[in-house]
């Protein structure tokens, strides 16, 4: 990528090194938050815990100095600079998200994340979170290197952020309190395919800003390749089982992504009235 004019955005929330500051975990009430993650990972498993208000240390906010955090500051701001020209078309305003960089473990308003869960969106308190170290995972684990696989992630987060502007998520909240989980899960398989066309838009407007290298597409059509449901069974379950996916095939995560880059519209990428996903 081509990142050298674009400013860094300062809606970065610096947590790595601080931990889970504050206080033991006291245990109340179990809550399952509605949670948007990168990976196909069941949110179900992840039980998080309401604890009593402890303190915590205060963690910098702007874009941090080093290569990384530089980085994630100039996709972030990419993104805003994007998605503020796309809803200024329809007299919106956009209100960006915060980024929080973490290690280990992060507290966030829909409990506890963890890095083995993968990047996630939390519409509570309007964050997304990463752990860097998902960024040595995606080269390595899931053989899908480059800066722009990189900022398909983020992008894709991000999209989840829209989602919550334009009130999908608090319309698949309440569908959700109605249907069966096999019901619910295929809406958060349309809702996960929405996000990734979401960042082919951004992807989209990335091109038309001379962000982009030859080869950068491939980067994202690759990783999204790579973290498609199907695929992640394969190699944790040897199997694949279509009625559990949560995210998307490879083809249906490649596919959507493509469709936003493509058009550069939103309006392309409504995967909720589609007959065919
Ligand atoms: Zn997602």
């Amino acid at each position: 990528m081509q990142l050298g004019d674009q400013r860094a955005s300062g809606n970065v929330e610096d947590r790595r090194g601080i931990g889970i500051a504050g206080g033991g975990l006291g245990v109340g009430a179990i809550v399952i938050a509605l949670v948007a993650y990168f990976l196909g990972v069941d949110p179900g498993t992840v039980t998080s815990v309401v604890e009593q208000a402890a303190p915590q240390r205060q963690a910098p906010m702007g874009a941090p100095t080093d290569e990384m955090g530089q980085f994630v500051s100039k996709i972030l701001g990419s993104t805003e600079d994007a998605w503020a020209s796309i809803l200024q078309q329809s007299n919106s305003q956009y209100r960006p998200p915060t980024l929080v960089l973490y290690d280990g473990q992060v507290r966030s308003a829909c409990g506890i994340g963890q890095s083995a869960m993968g990047p996630f969106y939390c519409p509570e308190d309007e964050k997304l979170y990463i752990d860097l170290a998902f960024f040595r995972d995606l080269q390595m684990r899931f053989q899908a290197p480059g800066d722009f696989a990189q900022a398909y992630v983020i992008a894709h987060e991000v999209g989840h952020h829209v989602q919550k502007l334009t009130g999908v998520f608090q319309r698949v909240e309440t569908i959700r309190g109605r249907v069966s989980e096999a019901e619910s899960k295929r809406i958060s398989v349309r809702m996960e395919l929405q996000a990734d066309c979401y960042a082919g838009v951004w992807g989209h407007r990335a091109g038309a800003m001379n962000q982009l290298d030859t080869g950068d597409v491939a980067e994202a059509l690759n990783a999204a390749t790579a973290i498609g449901d199907d695929r992640l069974q394969r190699q944790t379950q040897g199997r694949v089982v279509p009625e559990s996916f949560t995210h998307g095939s490879s083809e249906q995560r490649v596919r959507w992504f493509k469709r936003g880059m493509n058009s550069g519209r939103p309006i392309d990428c409504d995967t909720f009235s589609t007959g065919s996903l």
